[in-house]
């Protein structure tokens, strides 16, 4: 007997009475600056791809190639009969990029987080995580047998006050997980004090770098080398899945025992496949680029700081911060609806951005966030701020 399906039912049409459905709106050719949907062509400011390089025709034209030299699939896991020399040679590179000993591919970064805790640490060691750590990071650390301690996001003291817990408590080894941007805020952690107060409390830190790698500091190697602490952090994970190429894949990047520890005992690398050969081959050349892209990442800090002015000068509320992440405010009871009722009109005067509210972003934070991407032209920032001026001064007037 079926009792599943009618319960099913009752809460899917919950879902989409208290306005939460998730909806997917189909895009009908590549990823872009610009994108094609049903409502037509439209500026796109919602995607992660910072560098441009999601439907950049360089990583494309080397998946195409690797087609041909390396078939389409592997029909197995990495220990097996799974790992090309080109699979190698994208963790050597990986890890090269980032300053680490070696790296170790998950089929994505959500599985990267899930596989290392419990590879890692058991009884008697102690997490210590920010409370707005992405799904994948609560996730990992649930599924392995650690203390587990949840300080208030980017809040030093009261990771001090959870570093002391789970040292009184008698902890082993101890590490501080962190996301190096908070991705519904676009606000970097504060790795400086982080890494303080790793080495009073001699706990390890681990950062997951998914917004920031490719694009943020100097060289692209993401918040350790904007904050210039490279040599302080011990674990790094990351996605291919955003900047670097957009396609799929994530990473861990670590010292070398980690690494083999991981490619030992985590889950999701000894029983699912990794990257196929195309994905690998387009992120190798994804990240080759992002390598070199100086100019786009200037340009990006450039057309970053154009928004926040003109936004601000058009009477919009942005939380602070210099990542290209932008949360533009709609505070207060009905700002969940407004920025819903924002959104739409946007969509109608050819701008594609997204709203959020409880429970994606705490109630009463409605916003709409906005992400740009080296592939846009100041044009078409000054377009988007056209766009959210002439769509708030629409729906108040209604
Ligand atoms: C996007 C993201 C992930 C998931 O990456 P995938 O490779 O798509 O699984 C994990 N962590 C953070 C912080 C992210 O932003």
């Amino acid at each position: 007997m079926d009792t599943l399906t009618p319960k099913l039912e009752t809460t899917l049409q919950e879902i989409r009475e208290t306005g939460l459905w998730k909806g997917e709106r189909e895009i009908l050719g590549r990823q872009g600056s610009h994108v094609e949907t049903a409502a037509g062509r439209s500026l796109n400011f919602c995607a992660n791809n910072y560098l441009g390089l999601a439907g950049d025709p360089r990583p494309a034209e080397a998946a195409k190639a690797a087609l041909d030299r390396w078939g389409f699939g592997m029909s197995s896991v990495r220990f097996i009969c799974g790992t090309q020399d080109q699979h190698r040679a994208l963790e050597r590179e990986i890890a090269e990029f980032l300053g680490t000993e070696d790296s170790i591919l998950f089929s994505s970064c959500f599985d990267a987080n899930g596989g290392i805790f419990e590879a890692l640490f058991g009884p008697g060691d102690a997490i210590v995580s920010d409370e707005l750590n992405h799904a994948s990071l609560i996730d990992g650390i649930r599924l392995c047998k650690a203390a587990r301690h949840r300080y208030r996001n980017a809040n030093l003291e009261d990771l001090r006050a959870k570093l002391t817990a789970a040292r009184e408590a008698g902890a082993d080894q101890v590490v501080i997980v962190t996301d190096g941007v908070f991705s519904m805020d676009g606000s970097y952690a504060p790795l400086p004090g982080i890494c303080d107060l790793a080495e009073e409390f001699r706990a390890l830190v681990m950062v997951d770098d998914s917004h920031a790698t490719g694009f943020v500091g100097e060289g692209g190697r993401g918040t350790p080398e904007l904050f210039g602490v490279r040599e302080r952090v011990d674990i790094l994970t990351g996605t291919l899945g955003k900047a670097l190429g957009g396609a799929s894949g994530g990473y861990v990047a670590a010292g070398q025992a980690i690494v083999d520890m991981l490619r030992q005992k985590a889950r999701p690398y000894l029983f699912s496949n990794t990257l196929a050969p195309a994905v690998v081959a387009g992120s190798r050349e994804a990240l080759r680029i992002a390598a070199g892209a100086h100019a786009e990442r200037e340009h990006l800090v450039r057309i970053a700081a154009l928004f926040r002015e003109r936004m601000g000068a058009a009477g919009f509320e942005l939380l602070p911060g210099t990542h290209p992440i932008h949360a533009v405010m709609f505070p207060g009871e009905d700002g969940a609806r407004t920025a819903g009722a924002v959104a739409a009109r946007m969509l109608d005067l050819g701008v594609y951005v997204t709203a959020f509210s409880f429970p994606v972003v705490p109630r009463g934070k409605a916003r709409i966030r906005v992400q740009l991407s080296a592939a846009h032209s100041e044009d078409d920032v000054l377009a988007c701020v056209e766009a959210f001026t002439r769509a708030r001064d629409g729906v108040s007037a209604t």
